[in-house]
């Protein structure tokens, strides 16, 4: 299940063992950057490759991008794979934040530096991570949805318990809610992982947290917004879609709608363009050895690894035109039109 026929020129794709090599430009040694993609099951991931490819080839790179669909083992063959073509760096999407530190080891075997991005890669030499500032991701929802529910009862979907990123949405949101639980102003009646990002796991703990409550709840924070999707489905299942504030995250196409529709309150909208430029230039640069800045450290378990963390922008209803719309990252007539 091969995509996106029409490579551009030095683009290869493959998420198969069907590969070809880079196709060869016109500079005599141009840098090759192996993307390494968990998964296109989130719309977004779609935008991170098109975006990465086009301003890495920009930077007159080569690129090579392979899709793991969700497999660790399958992850890091893949990685294997474009270590033993010769790519020289690595830009890796981890679907499981520890497993792919054996892609981290390997890399480094050959030689070859690595990107951690959007996703940490856990208890590995990193060599630097490019992502949003995640915590900040799970404030803003907490923010937005206190603001509107200071006191109740409180959902929370979460998101892949095997990726990093699902903790840092996660210990942001409980940053906001904390002082508010404990002054007992708001109880957080349910709290679950959703297996792997799937909306159907979501949909699962949604029912059941609605189910296990009576129904009697004031307020659901939802790690991104396929599993806000799932969660505003159970909301309708029981008539209280667009009755009960729902936070998301990704400014997903069928999140955008919901807000202008009003089954969901907010999404926290990540500027991709900025994260895949941002690592490309980044990434061109470790490999051609130079030295890259990075302003900010994070710990993933081994070592500080020098990181640039991107600003996450709340969307809601008021600034969904100024913001998501204005950036050209959905049209206005796409986002409004069901409603
Ligand atoms: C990303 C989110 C995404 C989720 C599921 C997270 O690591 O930061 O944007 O929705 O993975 O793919």
């Amino acid at each position: 299940d091969s995509f996106d026929g029409g490579a551009a020129k030095g683009v290869s794709e493959s998420n198969d063992d069907g590969m070809q090599a880079a196709a060869s430009s016109d500079a005599d040694n141009p840098i090759i950057v192996g993307f390494s993609m968990d998964t296109f099951q989130e719309e977004r991931w779609m935008k991170d490759r098109d975006m990465f490819k086009e301003a890495a080839l920009a930077l007159g790179a080569q690129v090579r991008i392979m899709v793991a669909d969700g497999d660790d083992a399958k992850q890091i063959e893949q990685a294997e794979t474009m270590i033993s073509e010769g790519v020289d760096v690595l830009v890796v999407v981890p679907h499981n934040a520890e497993a792919t530190a054996a892609i981290v080891q390997k890399a480094h075997a050959a030689g070859i530096k690595v990107v951690s991005y959007d996703r940490m890669i856990k208890n590995a030499d990193v060599d630097l991570y490019v992502s949003f500032d995640n915590v900040e991701v799970g404030e803003l929802q907490a923010k937005a949805i206190t603001r509107l529910v200071p006191k109740g009862k409180y959902v929370y979907i979460g998101g892949a318990d095997t990726d990093n990123n699902a903790h840092m949405f996660k210990k942001g949101v409980f940053n906001v809610l904390q002082p508010l639980i404990d002054k007992g102003d708001i109880t957080v009646v349910y709290d679950q992982w959703s297996k792997d990002w799937r909306p159907a796991n979501a949909l699962t703990n949604m029912r059941e947290a609605l189910k296990s409550n009576g129904n009697r709840i004031d307020a659901v924070i939802a790690a991104n917004d396929a599993t806000a999707g799932s969660v505003v489905q159970a909301l309708a299942e029981q008539g209280l879609a667009g009755r009960i504030p729902v936070a998301g995250q990704d400014a997903d196409l069928a999140g955008a709608q919901r807000i202008v529709e009003g089954t969901q309150t907010m999404t926290v909208y990540k500027p991709i363009k900025r994260l895949a430029e941002t690592a490309a230039e980044l990434a061109v640069k470790l490999a051609k050895g130079e030295t890259v800045d990075a302003d900010r450290k994070v710990n993933n378990g081994k070592t500080e690894v020098p990181s640039v963390l991107l600003s996450p922008i709340a969307v809601d209803k008021e600034n969904i035109d100024d913001t998501v719309i204005a950036d050209g990252f959905h049209a206005r007539e796409d986002v409004y039109k069901s409603g």
